[in-house]
């Protein structure tokens, strides 16, 4: 008997007729001769609707009632569909995270799945149960309730499936795979029919909100299979697996963008080590990620510094900075919202030179300003005006030639 995780995010159980589709999707994959384990999102908007009530009451609400707060929507959702599988003669245990044995670090809003403990769990599926848990959510080690952070149920069901050793974990969605690009953004995008692990996880990072990308670092490190596919269509959805399984290297695999990025920039500080070691050091010490960090000399004993975050989290960046306004001796601090990230990725770049030219030729020959810029080996990404992000990911999904009918004949260069 095979062991499957399914998981099902906001859009595919936003109605109580949506929950009753997935119900039955779950039924057909027990009969398939499965048990199943379920990880579930809140209901449509739920979640952003949470956000929203505590924004009306205070501006800043703290992390740990807001994780109070946000994990209500998957609650709803675990006992929803507990009782649709019930009514199909299907026996089904609803648990919340700290119920399923999902631990984490204390990082509200942001945890990291430390441990599960998979007995009840188990014991179960050992009663033939599907167990549905609820997803995004875990327990802190003093006992609080604590968020995976948006998007989070995806590393929710590829935690859980690593933890009990599933043959696969299929993650439901309202695209039928994983695209070139956003197929929101750009009608144009084809689905994969498979991608690596890296390059996924690169994707994710960028801003393709498809997979979280813990989820992808997760099965990579535990070699989960791993498949997205379609909650309203039945057909074959995108794989995520090893390199080494792949045909062809691509250049170009695919065009991510993320809308919620915001510059902070740090003028004249004094040219030491210790500058960027303080800085940096406070930033992490205050769980802000910083993306990318450009740094200009001028006149020897000053340097500038600038960095990009994510929109969220500027506030609390320039915040730990005014702080240090006295220990750095820093001239001033300049800030701005309402930019984004367009980023090219593909396994084949660093085999492959001139992407960097090719990108900024097309981004300038469209007129759109590059900000910021940063490399890897399978990535480049720029910081743009946010207002021109969908023009500049549907210029460099044609200029690499991954609009559809281009891809179908040939591999681009
Ligand atoms: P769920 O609620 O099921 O978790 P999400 O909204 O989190 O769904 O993720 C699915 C969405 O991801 C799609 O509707 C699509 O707009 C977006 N997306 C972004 N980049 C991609 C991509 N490269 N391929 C497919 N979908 C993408
Ligand atoms: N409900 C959470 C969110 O909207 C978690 C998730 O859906 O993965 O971000
Ligand atoms: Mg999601």
């Amino acid at each position: 008997m095979g062991l499957v995780v399914q998981k099902f995010g906001g859009t595919s159980v936003g109605s109580v007729e949506r929950i009753q589709k997935v119900a039955e999707r779950i039924n057909r994959t027990i009969r398939e001769g499965n048990q199943v384990v379920v990880t579930v999102s809140a209901m449509g908007k739920t979640t952003d609707e949470l956000v929203g009530l505590a924004k009306a009451i205070t501006d800043r609400p703290s992390q740990r009632e807001m994780d109070v707060l946000l994990t209500t929507g998957e609650q709803v959702t675990i006992a929803l569909l507990s009782m649709a599988l019930q009514q199909r003669g299907i026996k089904a245990h609803p648990m919340t995270g700290w119920q399923a044995g999902i631990h984490t670090d204390d990082v509200y809003g942001k945890a990291r799945i430390e441990s599960i403990d998979t007995e009840r769990v188990r014991a179960c599926l050992d009663q033939g149960e599907v167990v549905v848990v609820a997803g995004f959510q875990g327990i802190s080690p003093d006992g609080h309730i604590t968020t995976l952070g948006r998007g989070g149920s995806d590393t929710t069901a590829v935690a859980l499936a690593a933890a009990l050793q599933a043959d696969r974990c299929e993650i439901f969605t309202d695209v039928t795979g994983v695209f070139t690009a956003d197929p929101r953004l750009a009608p144009q995008a084809r689905k994969l029919q498979e991608i690596s692990f890296e390059e996924m996880l690169e994707l994710a990072n960028l801003g393709a909100g498809v997979l979280h990308p813990r989820s992808v670092e997760c099965a990579m490190t535990h070699g989960v299979p791993l498949v997205v596919r379609s909650s309203f269509v039945d057909e074959e959805g995108t794989w995520v697996k090893e390199a080494a399984q792949m045909e062809e290297v691509w250049n170009v695999r695919g065009v991510a963008h993320d809308l919620q990025v915001a510059r902070v920039k740090v003028l004249g500080l004094p040219n030491s080590s210790k500058t960027l070691t303080t800085l940096f050091s406070r930033l992490a010490d205050a769980h802000i990620n910083v993306d990318m960090i450009v740094t200009s000399e001028h006149a020897r004993e000053r340097i500038d510094v600038a960095f990009s975050v994510h929109e969220n989290e500027w506030e609390s960046a320039k915040e730990v900075i005014e702080g240090l306004k006295d220990e750095l001796r820093y001239l001033e601090v300049l800030s701005e919202t309402g930019l984004a990230k367009v980023s090219t990725v593909g396994a084949g770049m660093v085999t492959n030179p001139g992407v960097a030219a090719k990108m900024f030729t097309s981004l300038s020959e469209a007129n759109i300003h590059i900000k910021m810029v940063s490399t890897s080996e399978i990535k480049i990404s720029c910081v743009i005006a946010k207002e021109q992000a969908t023009r500049a990911v549907k210029e460099l999904h044609r200029a690499f030639g991954l609009d559809v009918e281009e891809a179908l004949t040939a591999v681009p260069s």
